[in-house]
């Protein structure tokens, strides 16, 4: 378990919270095995890195010892994007595209389509389910936890002055 320091901190947390049981559910509903569990996250591994040939999802360049395969979540789990842990949003790509891809702060479109990787993604997410409009729902939800949670804790110090 990481520290707390700042209330961010634990605003971000609750916020991936939300978004990994979110996911479950997601994926309870669509009869996939859910993400939580060392056996189905492998077996998703599996189908993930065979429909990908053993390459990052992005760039193409095939995993080895030394590239090892990263989990990525295509739509970011964060409060701006409302990405879920769920099979249709999580697929696996090389170090360097992980770092690449945050540089995009959170818009995660134009990654894929400076990839040219929208329609494979859609292959995948069409075949395993990954709702945009839910994500769109579930980043105002994720918006609200962390500016309640923040100003919850805020107001908690604030009472100890
Ligand atoms: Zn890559």
């Amino acid at each position: 378990m990481p520290l707390f320091y700042n209330y961010g901190d634990l605003s971000n947390t609750s916020v991936r919270v939300f978004l990994y049981h979110a996911g479950l559910a997601y994926d309870q509903r669509l009869g996939n095995q859910p993400l939580k569990s060392k056996g189905n996250v492998n077996l998703h591994k599996v189908q993930a890195l065979s429909f990908q040939r053993e390459c990052c999802f992005y760039c193409n360049t095939p995993f080895s010892d030394a590239n090892k395969p990263e989990r990525d979540h295509v739509i970011p789990m964060k409060k701006e994007t409302g990405g879920m842990h769920c099979w249709g949003n999580v697929l696996y790509c090389c170090r360097t595209c992980n770092v690449d891809k945050d540089k995009f702060a959170g818009d995660w479109k134009e990654f894929l389509i400076s990839k040219s990787k929208m329609e494979d993604y859609k292959i995948w997410s069409e075949k395993y389910g990954n709702d945009e409009e839910l994500s769109n729902i579930h980043a105002e939800e994720c918006k609200q936890i962390y500016s309640e949670l923040d100003t919850y804790m805020r107001n908690k110090v604030r009472d100890l002055l």
